[in-house]
């Protein structure tokens, strides 16, 4: 019923967090894991995680916002897997700042990752997508691309973008059975929300109606739903998984 069993995913930033949760429970449904990340260690170590699921999974070194890597990458997966059904744009990475103390390379590596990675991986895959009339598409957004935040503004517009890029991309394949969607995440309980002080966190807490923070698993779901078959009529829209953060 879900259609997700046998069907090849790729997922980027897959060596912890989000990525991680994505890959195992996709894993757990019979999905095979293109496991990508900067570093080989935590990718290997998912891919070890998705064979204990009982999936198959592949772990590939890739810097997302290399767009020569990502090409060499996703030829490598298509020699590892005759077919990608699924693409979940997921690395990303933060470097907080008041916009007045920002230096250019804070405001270029964040777009440069979370921005162009996206745009990297969705030029590389969807050609090949085309010529098989499927595809699956999930970038990873952020509630703070929807709402702004103080000392973020290069992660903002870097997940602003991935929405107008997401949307367009849905427009543009959806002849060819090709959805893209984004998700925007609240406050998911992360290596990347860990190093907030006390204060922060008190103060973001109070944000959420659910009163609680969310988890990798808690995003996965969305994913899921997404790339299966229950999924099937939804494109170019933004699904928030935030405790209730933000209502529109
Ligand atoms: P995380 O724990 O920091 O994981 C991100 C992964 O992406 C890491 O394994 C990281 O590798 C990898 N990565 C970084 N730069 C990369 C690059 N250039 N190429 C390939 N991989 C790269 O973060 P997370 O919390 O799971 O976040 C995952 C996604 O969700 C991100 O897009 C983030 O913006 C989004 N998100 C998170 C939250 C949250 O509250 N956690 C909320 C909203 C949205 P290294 O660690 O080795 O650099």
């Amino acid at each position: 019923m879900l259609g997700l069993d046998g069907k090849t995913a790729v997922v980027t930033g897959a060596g912890q967090g989000i990525g991680r949760e994505i890959s195992l429970l996709l894993a757990e449904y019979g999905t095979r894991i293109a496991a990508v990340d900067v570093k080989p260690d935590g990718i290997e170590e998912t891919v070890s995680l998705v064979r204990e699921k009982g999936s198959e999974g592949y772990a590939v070194t890739c810097d997302v916002s290399d767009y020569d890597a990502v090409r060499e990458c996703v030829a490598g997966v298509l020699a590892w897997s005759d077919q990608v059904h699924f693409l979940v744009n997921n690395a990303g990475i933060t470097r907080d700042n008041l916009l007045l103390r920002m230096s250019l390379d804070e405001w270029e590596s964040v777009l440069k990752v979370n921005l162009t990675g996206t745009f990297n991986f969705t030029r590389a895959l969807t050609r090949h997508m085309l010529g098989k009339r499927y595809g699956r598409i999930v970038n990873i957004a952020s509630v703070i691309g929807v709402m702004g935040n103080a000392g973020q503004s290069n992660y903002a517009a870097s997940k602003a973008g991935i929405i107008g890029f997401t949307k367009s991309v849905a427009r543009e394949f959806a002849a060819r059975n090709i959805t893209a969607n984004a998700i925007a995440p609240g406050f998911i309980a992360t290596a990347m929300t860990e190093a907030l002080p006390d204060d922060k966190r008190g103060e973001m807490l109070r944000m959420i109606p659910l009163g609680h923070f969310g988890t990798g698993r808690d995003v996965a779901h969305v994913v899921l739903f997404l790339l299966s078959e229950l999924g099937s009529y939804v494109t170019g829209q933004v699904i928030h998984c935030d405790g209730g953060m933000v209502m529109s």
